[in-house]
């Protein structure tokens, strides 16, 4: 069974308890099948709503912000609008595909502290007003271009802490330069009314959050005694978002809160938001590619004495997805993948090495794995590549990006999206869907439903979230 997303997005609703290895195994079929050797994604949107209802019981005074570029498919952020998730752009592409989706303008906050001109007149075209800044020249631009700004302070958090991606090194003003640079902007009287950082992306340490709440607890007063109306606390990202973590969610969340509590008392009313990007897409998809070519080297013995030396022939497998596709969180996001066979774990393994499909030597996803013997057309699958994969991807060499199928489990989807009371003399006069309707049931011509989106005055109501 289907249900529409909109977009001509159909998300296929698991209706039993199934492993992702099942999942792969189905698609994989169908493309052995189809003989189409195409590599895939498996979006596995439960997951986000999962984590969604996690980060509400475990960061209850917390408002996530998702952080767009960590992956910015179109099922992605459709489903995080409407179960009612804020956003984080970086750029008026940004900004326009989560304004195009119908999200309203106060629901995004534009985090990024270095501005061209032409994307900050359009975030004062399109009401987009919160955004951070941490240098004097973003002030005299902001001064220019929309004055009326709710500017966000975005400070240096600590660097002494373990992270898997720093930003420190780009961005953040440093707290003791914090007082210089607040004096500039009441000077140009403007509208400061928060304080941000980021600690990094993929935080190993949870201790880091602490010291970067308490720092900007500091820079908060001192705004406050400047006289600006200080109202907003932005905790960034950097929350891990994949069982194999170094630490878990729940370690930093705990952190989090007894910081929050601390130096951000409920009772003083200051709205804390957050800007996770892979806490919720890390884990949702699962990448399959498909073996294309093979090579077996065998070893040829230099050194009689050489203990190592006796294991046989080394594997070197060619896929068709690699380091300039969705692999590129290898080189960027300094990520470290696993790889799965849906072959037997009993079979005989062997020393492989795994390639992209680019002309590059630099194109390896992993150099030394054992795996079972693989025959050119066998699939492998990589879990956890929902962050900084596909939406980092270039099509280098002419590789195009694999496709996606998307699942969900009905319950959750239905917590989402509540069957609804359809009227049916309506639907037949409208000849294509609202999101979370079911496929087959409300029309019988697919090239029509995936035709145009509803006219704002169709909808019969909008998705209830949670
Ligand atoms: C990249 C980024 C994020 C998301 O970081 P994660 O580590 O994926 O949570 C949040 N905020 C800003 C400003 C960023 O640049």
């Amino acid at each position: 069974m289907k249900k529409y997303l909109g977009n001509n997005c159909t998300v296929q609703m698991i209706t039993y308890e199934r492993s992702i290895k099942s999942l792969v195994q189905e698609k994989a079929a169908l493309h052995d099948r189809e003989v189409k050797e195409e590599a895939f994604f498996i979006g596995d949107l439960g997951d986000i709503i999962a984590k969604y209802q996690v980060w509400k019981e475990t960061l209850p005074r917390v408002m996530p912000f998702y952080a767009v570029k960590c992956n910015d498919d179109y099922a992605v952020l459709k489903l995080l609008s409407d179960i009612g998730v804020n956003f984080d752009c970086a750029s008026k592409a940004e900004i326009m595909k989560v304004l195009d989706l119908g999200v309203d303008p106060s629901r995004i906050i534009y985090a990024n502290p270095c501005k061209q001109n032409s994307f900050i007149k359009y975030a004062a075209k399109k009401n987009v007003e919160m955004m951070t800044f941490d240098n004097e020249d973003e002030l005299h631009k902001v001064k220019a271009l929309f004055p009326e700004a709710k500017l966000v302070l975005r400070i240096l958090p600590p660097s002494n802490f373990k992270v898997q991606c720093e930003l420190g090194n780009k961005y953040g003003c440093h707290p003791d330069k914090a007082c210089t640079l607040l004096e500039v902007a009441r000077n140009l009287g403007l509208n400061v009314m928060g304080v941000s950082f980021h600690v990094g992306s993929g935080c190993e340490e949870a201790e880091a959050f602490a010291v970067a709440i308490q720092q900007a607890r500091n820079v908060f007063d001192l705004a406050i005694d400047m006289g600006f109306d200080m109202t907003l606390l932005d905790i960034g990202g950097g929350f891990p978002g994949q069982q194999s973590a170094p630490i878990p969610f729940s370690a930093i969340a705990s952190v989090v809160n007894e910081a929050l509590d601390q130096y951000f008392p409920a009772s003083e009313g200051v709205e804390i938001i957050a800007e996770p990007g892979r806490y919720f897409v890390a884990s949702a998809f699962t990448l399959t590619v498909n073996v294309i070519a093979k090579r077996v080297v065998t070893k040829e013995k230099t050194n009689d004495d050489d203990p190592v030396d006796t294991q046989g022939p080394v594997m070197m497998y060619y896929v068709n997805d690699g380091v300039y596709g969705s692999f590129n969180c290898l080189l960027f996001d300094h990520a470290k993948v696993e790889v799965s066979t849906l072959q037997e774990s009993d079979e005989r393994s062997y020393s492989s090495s795994i390639w992209g499909p680019t002309c590059d030597g630099l194109d390896c996803i992993l150099e030394d794995c054992p795996l079972p013997e693989l025959r050119v057309g066998h699939w492998l699958f990589f879990r956890d590549m929902g962050a900084y994969t596909m939406s980092a991807a270039s099509t280098f060499n002419g590789m195009p990006p694999p496709q996606k199928y998307y699942f969900c489990e009905q319950d959750q989807w239905n917590m989402v999206y509540p069957e609804r009371v359809r009227k049916s003399s309506y639907i037949q006069k409208i000849p294509f869907m609202m999101t979370g309707h079911l496929v087959d049931e409300a029309h019988d011509f697919a090239d029509e439903i995936f035709g145009t989106s509803p006219a704002a005055e169709a909808l019969v109501g909008s998705p209830y979230g949670f």
